[in-house]
């Protein structure tokens, strides 16, 4: 019984810029690689978003912060604070998409940023914009490697830190020195993410409205068909729960032959939380929702950017949507400066609603507000924010921030 820890509670995205250590931080706080994908390993960059759930620990004799269900010191079992679920982000800058969609699940965020490199690369600036447009405000700022600088370059990194975050969301965010790959000052890392990143207040009540991030088929090549288990979907609660036996949709779902968008309904045969077979999902952590929906369906992260809930109780499926955008004055994420111009007719932008991703060609531009025609559908309601990227050269650059109308 001792053994036994709390659900993740809590969703922390892990951000920053490519190599500067998000990966091994999360390893260093939970044990756990999320880089688990041989072609992860191969280009030693997070194609996909990873996850790994930690429970913060207290040591009751000196109060120190830990992950260590033994407190090394004093040789007391340490006391559980909360289950926290990091969720790793790609630090490429070609996988933006992939981190807007993580940043949906996101209820604050630690920016770690590299003491040997000036700050900031252009992916720990469009991380931010990027938490800036979403609206995840409570961030913890991880001062990584600092054991391979001088201690004048850990002051000077620590500067040109404060100088970057002014008049940002991260203004006030703590600066914490650290080392993942030695695990130096890790306690007090823990301490600054228990106070300021908060366990937000969940919305049990309303009907369950699952963001889902990943689809899988678990069967192995060549599973008999009597033995094959259904689709599973992961993702997070945004709001309400859902338990084994419920009915489900999911939305926007498949295309059929005529081009016509169809939600999907299956039932939830179980649900895997924190590595755990559990009778009901609630906000905070990532889940797996098994299903008896055929795997096919599921396999690939053919669902991923759907919603999941109770039929007929979820969001509209869009088509078509007008939101209110504000751009931004420059382009974020390029080592040059580019002015943002206005939104044009016709002009296709990368649009991120929730987990998911899709191109809208613009119908309607008139000053702030802006219709788009859906390449593939989203499902989401008034009031959501919209991430809106724009190709610049060979890529896609964020250039503004949407709320659905
Ligand atoms: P990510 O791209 O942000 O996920 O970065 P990784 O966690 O993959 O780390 C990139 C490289 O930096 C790896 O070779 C790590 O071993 C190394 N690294 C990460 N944290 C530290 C640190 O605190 N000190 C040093 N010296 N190297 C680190
Ligand atoms: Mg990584």
């Amino acid at each position: 019984k001792k053994n036994d820890v709390p659900l993740p509670e809590v969703n922390i995205g892990m951000v920053g810029h490519v190599d500067h250590g998000k990966t091994t931080l999360v390893a260093a706080l939970s044990g756990v690689w999320t880089d688990r994908h041989s072609e992860e390993l191969k280009r030693g960059i997070s194609i996909r978003l990873g996850y790994a759930d930690t429970t913060f620990r207290r040591c009751p004799e000196d109060g120190e912060y830990t992950v260590e269900r033994v407190c090394p010191k004093h040789n007391v079992e340490t006391e559980i604070l909360r289950t926290v679920s990091f969720v790793d982000s790609p630090g490429h800058e070609t996988l933006m998409a992939t981190m807007l969609s993580g940043a949906a699940l996101m209820d604050g965020a630690v920016l770690v940023i590299a003491a040997n490199e000036k700050c900031p690369r252009p992916q720990t600036k469009e991380h931010l914009m990027a938490l800036n447009i979403i609206g995840v405000d409570k961030i913890v700022i991880a001062q990584n490697k600092i054991e391979i600088v001088s201690k004048e370059r850990v002051l000077e990194n620590y500067r040109e830190i404060q100088e970057f975050i002014k008049g940002t969301v991260a203004e006030d965010a703590p600066i914490i020195p650290i080392s993942a790959q030695q695990r130096v000052n890790i306690d007090v890392l823990i301490e600054a993410i228990e106070e300021r990143i908060p366990t937000p207040e969940r919305d049990l009540k309303s009907p369950p409205l699952l963001l889902v991030a990943r689809s899988f088929d678990v069967n192995k090549p060549g599973t008999s068909p009597e033995k094959l288990v259904g689709g599973v979907l992961g993702g997070s609660l945004a709001r309400g729960k859902i338990r084994v036996g419920d009915e489900i949709e999911v939305r926007p779902g498949i295309k059929d032959d005529r081009g016509n968008w169809n939600p999907v309904t299956s039932e939830v045969t179980s649900i895997m939380a924190s590595g755990k077979n559990v009778e009901e999902a609630t906000p905070g952590g990532l889940v797996g929702i098994s299903t008896r929906l055929d795997p096919r369906l599921t396999k690939s992260d053919a669902l991923s950017g759907n919603v999941l809930g109770h039929p007929d109780k979820l969001p509209d499926t869009l088509m078509d949507f007008t939101m209110e955008v504000k751009l931004l004055e420059k382009v974020v994420g390029t080592e040059e400066e580019i002015v943002v111009e206005k939104i044009k007719m016709n002009e296709p932008l990368m649009l991120s609603v929730g987990t998911a991703t899709t191109l809208g060609v613009v119908t309607s531009a008139r000053d702030d507000v802006i219709e788009v025609k859906l390449k593939r559908p989203v499902c989401a309601e008034e009031g959501w924010n919209v991430a809106v990227s724009r190709r610049i050269g060979s890529r896609w650059r964020l250039i503004g921030a949407g709320t659905i109308k």
